[in-house]
């Protein structure tokens, strides 16, 4: 089976889903692979670089997808709102499709997806397992980012971070205040501690307390306590109205006295809850920086613009998006890793077996036939369950 590349279609998207170091374990594997020309460029990877590992070179988006089986993408229509329709006409029957779909995003869109009759796996789905984690892209696009937003925090501050001891006088570090303990805020915290910085870490879920301190942080214990803080796949879960007010109630001597809060709180298929007021804002120093990584999911700050930069009452709020995309060549390496991992995990022979009893099969699976064929897809989009042929 032929695995095509095609170049990424979103606007200043700088990664591409296989870097060449990757095209040896698919032809291990039995595929074959198609590159289309300059596909890698924007990530640092050459054509010749691909052409060296084994890969061919297609001189156009229509050719790889005319000539491969299997489709893999970082942002495929769906994730690439966009762009990513006029590649609609191109999906074929049958065709496999890998790559962010945003399954949980819009119900028309997924239909169209399945429409096709393309055989569709969406990354966003692989579950958080031990025996997925190296498929989980999600977490490698997290960690990207929360390595990232703490860079252009600091750049973005007036201030250095870490403690400095002159002749010119002794320097204080920052503070850092990360909301919302996951992968991104994680690689934050990590990222933050390496500066220098005094970092302090809130999230709903108490059990991330240990890994907080484990990184030098600190844990902000607050006096309320979320309902099921973590349901079964160890998501955050959504909170009601009185807790996100009580919570932004106690986070406000803590965001008043941050010179960078980064917010990454996400509940899946879900709106990302305030957790920053304006009025908050207000209450910070001039010159601190606020960088919403939630601002694709609606933000956790009441400010915030998604794909904007604004300055507020003198703090500057960063909406940025697709931030992954802004460290392109370890996002395409780790990406690239994952969707590798992953076709291997269903190669037999050169070709790919779907094994519905294998649950990362199963729960990757999004579309096929000309369904949306996802059981929990379905029930989240309020699709009617599907009835055994
Ligand atoms: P996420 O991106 O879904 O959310 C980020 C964080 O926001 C979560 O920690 C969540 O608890 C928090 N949050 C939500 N609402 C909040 C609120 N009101 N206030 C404060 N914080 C709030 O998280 P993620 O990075 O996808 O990780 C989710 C979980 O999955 C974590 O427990 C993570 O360790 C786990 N995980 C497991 C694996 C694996 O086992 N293979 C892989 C990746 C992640």
């Amino acid at each position: 089976m032929i695995v095509g590349v095609p170049k990424e279609s979103y606007p200043k998207e700088r990664r591409v889903a296989l870097v060449p170091a990757a095209i040896p374990a698919l032809t291990k594997a039995g595929f074959e692979v198609v590159v289309e020309t300059g596909a890698g460029d924007e990530a640092g990877y050459r054509d010749a670089a691909y052409i060296e590992k084994g890969a061919k070179i297609q001189p156009s988006r229509t050719s790889v997808f005319e000539t491969a089986d299997i489709i893999v993408q970082v942002l495929c229509y769906g994730a690439n709102d966009i762009t990513g329709k006029a590649d609609l006409p191109m999906f074929r029957k049958d065709q496999v499709l890998i790559g962010f779909l945003r399954p949980l995003g819009s119900a028309e869109v997924v239909q169209q997806i399945a429409a096709t009759g393309v055989t569709s796996f969406s990354v966003e789905l692989v579950p958080r397992t031990t025996r997925a984690q190296s498929m989980d892209a999600l977490s490698s696009m997290a960690t990207i980012s929360g390595y990232k937003a703490v860079l252009m925090a600091a750049d973005a501050l007036p201030r250095i971070f870490p403690m400095l001891t002159t002749a010119a006088g002794t320097i204080t570090p920052a503070r850092v205040l990360v909301m919302g303990v996951g992968v991104a805020g994680l690689q934050a915290i990590a990222t933050a501690r390496r500066l220098g910085a005094v970092v302090y870490a809130y999230d709903l879920r108490p059990a991330v307390k240990e890994q907080v301190q484990s990184l030098g942080a600190r844990f902000v214990e607050l006096p309320i306590e979320a309902k099921n803080a973590q349901d079964a796949r160890g998501y955050g879960t959504a909170q009601d109205e009185a807790f996100y007010a009580r919570q932004r109630e106690l986070l406000a001597k803590v965001v008043a006295v941050s010179d960078v809060v980064i917010t990454t709180a996400v509940v899946p298929g879900k709106k990302a809850p305030v957790l920053v007021t304006t009025e908050m804002v207000k209450g910070m120093a001039p010159g601190s920086v606020i960088f919403d990584l939630a601002a694709e999911r609606g933000g956790n700050c009441e400010s915030t613009k998604a794909g904007q930069t604004m300055i507020e009452h003198g703090v500057t709020i960063i909406g940025a998006v697709n931030v992954a995309s802004g460290v392109p060549y370890h996002a395409s390496q780790m990406y690239a890793r994952n969707i590798t991992t992953f076709l291997s995990h269903m190669a037999k022979d050169g070709k790919l077996e779907l094994n519905l009893e294998d649950d990362i099969v199963r729960e990757t699976l999004l579309t096929r036939g000309g369904e949306v064929v996802n059981t929990r897809v379905r029930e989240f989009l309020s699709l009617p369950a599907l009835v055994a042929k």
